[in-house]
């Protein structure tokens, strides 16, 4: 990573390094829900996290949030490990809050113990006008003085399942008139009569997530436990819990959720979009999910860049889209092959009258001018070419440099021709056009003495493989879709997939899925999962150069 400033996180964990405290480790943990695919927010967390340990000699572990049993799937999970070592980072421990039930119960049935936990039949309507609100003390529920072996007996009793769901609530007593709204006796743990992906029915009542958090860190003796800045106000809870359980003290950070302009980024939104079919599912390539990213052909290291460049804040921001996109431009202009494709629905054929009919030669063409190591490959050349429809005009203004009637272009890597006769079909479309080349001007031996100023791809018409490639522009029209007036699916990009046929030269079809290309004057592109011999996919991962809005 560059050399930059520590950010204020690295400097807590420096400061306490240099004080002893933790006795001189640093263990950070990864907490997500596993409750839908990864997105580049927690991308954001994951450089966090992984990376306090990487730089500091520590270790983190990923532990699966798993307490709401009603969201949670495991296909989330593997899906999360997966994305999480795809980024490029391994953890100590793979550890589920649902490991903790029984521990976290124990730790409830102490603070009923020490009088700090009551049992409450309050409907959850009751508690919340109890609570009121932060200008004035709230009113404590008739039921916060049960004794404590009454509160015991009937927290068992909630365990054993005898009560239906929502019929009582374990809170903790701690003070009706805080200002801190948290503060105001929360629920700790509630009935909820459902299987669970791990703990299957062994559970009906589940702690809430100010009670698992915290102590999940605890248990596992997190030094620094980073988090988002909403759980700022959670904070005085986490430490509370702690002290009065006098469990091991891990602290907790807050720093900026990562907000990215033209999309959204929160799970139960994304999870919308999959299933209204506004995109194929979570690894769209046009979703801002790990595994959309992977699939519209970002690397890890890309997203690393990103995570780095973006920085650790403590204000909310919403970062431009267009840095992501500068990240992965940057790093595919160091490593990608040039290749053609004629990405056109209905190319024209070039037809070069003076070059031997059934004649094919092989060109050799650098792969990259920007790494020599990368070499040069074979393509091979005939007296049909197509090329794109869009490098034609029939009456081009001045300065058009491209093919018109009369005019000289350079084949890439190829040769000089010069555009003789335009022929039309019956409806007067352009199909083809003959052409003379120049033999003097063959790329690389060019003797001809003749100057072009426009080159153009190419792909011969005998050699071409049929392609399909997918254009992505960004899924929503503006760019905060969560802040506007009324629902985001509103603002959805009714143009945000293009999809084109075709031709692109022969060794393409050599390319495995995930292989990343430029294709010459059009853009970066990777090879989808779902190509096949007969049909190349290739999503567009970014333009070549940034172009929106122009
Ligand atoms: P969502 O709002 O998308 O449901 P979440 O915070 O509920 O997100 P979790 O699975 O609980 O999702 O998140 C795991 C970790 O990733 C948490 O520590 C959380 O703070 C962090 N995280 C989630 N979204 C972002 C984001 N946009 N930017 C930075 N960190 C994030
Ligand atoms: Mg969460
Ligand atoms: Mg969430």
């Amino acid at each position: 990573s560059s050399a930059r400033s520590l950010n204020f996180i690295e400097q807590i964990v420096e400061d306490d390094l240099a004080s002893g405290k933790h006795g001189g480790r640093v263990h950070t943990r990864f907490p997500p829900e596993p409750n839908g695919y990864l997105h580049i927010g927690h991308a954001k967390s994951i450089c966090l996290n992984f990376g306090l340990a990487d730089k500091y000699g520590g270790q983190t572990n990923l532990r699966f949030d798993d307490t709401n049993p009603v969201t949670e799937d495991t296909e989330y999970v593997e899906s999360i490990k997966a994305d999480v070592r795809w980024l490029g980072f391994e953890w100590e421990n793979e550890f589920y809050a649902s490991d903790y039930f029984d521990k976290l119960y124990e730790f409830a049935e102490s603070l009923i113990q020490k009088g700090l936990a009551y049992v409450d039949d309050s409907t959850s309507e009751e508690i919340a006008a109890q609570k009121g609100n932060p200008a004035e003390p709230g009113q404590e529920s008739p039921y916060r003085n049960r004794s404590i072996d009454e509160n015991l007996d009937l927290f068992r009793r909630m365990r054993a399942g005898e009560f239906p769901d929502g019929a009582k609530v374990l809170r903790a007593k701690i003070d009706m008139a805080s200002p801190n709204m948290h503060f105001r006796d929360p629920i700790i743990y509630r009935i909820k009569h459902a299987h669970h992906h791990r703990t299957g029915d062994k559970w009906c009542i589940y702690p809430m997530y100010d009670f698992a958090h915290g102590q999940s860190d605890s248990i596992e003796e997190i030094t620094h436990s980073v988090c988002t800045l909403e759980f700022i106000p959670h904070r005085p809870l986490y430490d509370w819990f702690i002290e009065k359980l006098e469990i091991f003290p891990s602290k907790q950070y807050e720093f900026a959720r990562l907000n990215l302009t033209y999309t959204v980024m929160s799970k139960r939104k994304l999870l919308q979009l999959v299933n209204e079919g506004h995109v194929t599912g979570w690894d769209d390539p046009r979703m801002p999910t790990i595994s959309g990213l992977r699939r519209r052909g970002y690397t890890p290291a890309s997203i690393r860049e990103f995570a780095d460049r973006i920085g650790i804040a403590k204000r909310e921001n919403m970062i431009d889209v267009g840095l992501l996109e500068f990240c992965i431009r940057e790093e595919l202009n160091k490593t990608t092959d040039r290749v053609m494709a004629v990405v056109d629905e209905n190319p024209i054929k070039l037809v070069i009258t003076n070059y031997p009919e059934g004649q094919t030669e092989t060109l050799r063409i650098e792969n990259n001018p920007e790494d020599a190591s990368a070499g040069d490959r074979e393509v091979p050349f005939s007296r049909e070419v197509y090329v794109e429809r869009d490098d034609f005009m029939e009456n081009p203004p001045k300065k058009y440099f491209r093919l018109a009637p009369g005019q000289m272009v350079r084949l890439k890597g190829a040769y000089i021709v010069r555009c003789d006769e335009v022929v039309k079909d019956a409806d007067g479309t352009v199909v083809q056009l003959n052409c003379t080349y120049i033999p003097e001007s063959r790329s690389g031996s060019d003797t001809s003495g003749i100057n072009v100023k426009g080159t153009i791809h190419w792909v011969s018409v005998p050699h071409a493989k049929e392609a399909e490639v997918r254009l992505y522009d960004r899924l929503f029209t503006v760019e905060d879709p969560s802040g506007e007036e009324g629902d985001f699916k509103s603002y959805i990009n009714p143009n945000s997939l293009q999809v084109v046929r075709a031709k692109v030269e022969p060794n393409l079809s050599t390319r495995q899925v995930g292989d990343r290309v430029q294709f010459m004057r059009k853009g970066y592109f990777t090879v989808d999962p779902d190509s096949t011999a007969d049909l190349l996919l290739f999503n567009r991962t970014v333009t070549l150069k940034d172009s929106w809005g122009k």
